[in-house]
């Protein structure tokens, strides 16, 4: 059961023909599956965070269509196109983006209180400690995101990413201030997640390393996603 597809896309940036026009996708067509890992990777500049965006509902595309869930998410509202990242989608960043004011416990805790239908904080808060200590956090409950490493500030936001038991992670070079130890643990840190979990992962990076330790591997070329794994 495909989750989250693109159908047909084109996205451009530019005046077409002009000197700035930058084509990113042109009759592009993707189909992530529940469930499943993708890694979509390309050099710098290719469009691999258009393309993020785009799967993110945080951007749309000029022609085509994006569908999440078997829905059609064209010209949704801005309501509901935030009621449904907020309930179904984890994002990751390159940059932590913790706020470094709160708490990991706070922190982690805030997409929950973004949620339009308040949820049980009780049981919120169990599932925040349960997560945290899957991902070795279970010391670090009340320190400040500058009291930890880097490695650890991505797992913080890998927790985050969960906490509202979303269908989709959406990873945009989530390991790139990472040294290669830390990324690829990063990296099978959210492939277990995802598979333990049920939720499928995009994971965008021009890092071919952490590209392969993804079971499926796309490649962003002239404007259409290619197989290369
Ligand atoms: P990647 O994530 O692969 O590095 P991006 O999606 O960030 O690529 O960018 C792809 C290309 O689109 C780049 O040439 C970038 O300069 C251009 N671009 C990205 N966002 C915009 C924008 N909002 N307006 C104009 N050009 C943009
Ligand atoms: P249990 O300890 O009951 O076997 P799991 O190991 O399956 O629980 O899950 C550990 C924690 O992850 C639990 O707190 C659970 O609430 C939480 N969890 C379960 N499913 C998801 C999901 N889809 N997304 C995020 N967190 C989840």
């Amino acid at each position: 059961m495909p989750i989250l597809e693109l159908r047909n896309v084109s996205k451009s940036y530019g005046e077409p023909g002009s000197a700035n026009a930058v084509e990113i996708l042109r009759d592009a067509n993707l189909v992530i599956e529940a469930g499943e890992s993708v890694a979509i990777t390309g050099p710098s500049g290719c469009g691999k965070s258009t393309v993020l965006n785009l799967l993110g509902t945080l951007d749309e595309p000029d022609r085509g269509e994006i569908v999440f869930d078997g829905e059609v998410i064209k010209g949704g509202s801005i309501v509901q196109l935030s009621k449904l990242r907020s309930e179904k989608i984890g994002f990751i960043f390159q940059l932590h983006h913790l706020l470094p004011q709160c708490t990991v416990m706070e922190n982690v805790l805030l997409p929950a209180q973004a949620l339009a239908e308040k949820p049980d904080f009780a049981v919120v808060e169990k599932r925040a400690k349960e997560l945290l200590s899957l991902v070795g956090l279970d010391q670090r409950l009340k320190w400040f995101p500058g009291q930890l490493s880097g490695g650890e500030r991505q797992r913080v936001a890998v927790v985050r990413a969960l906490i509202n038991q979303p269908k989709v992670i959406l990873a945009d070079e989530p390991t790139g201030a990472l040294d290669e130890t830390n990324a690829n643990t990063l990296t099978d840190l959210m492939i277990n997640m995802s598979e333990k979990f049920g939720i499928s992962l995009v994971l965008v990076s021009h890092n071919p390393d952490q590209a392969q330790r993804m079971k499926r591997v796309l490649r962003l070329h002239e404007g259409k996603f290619e197989s290369v794994k």
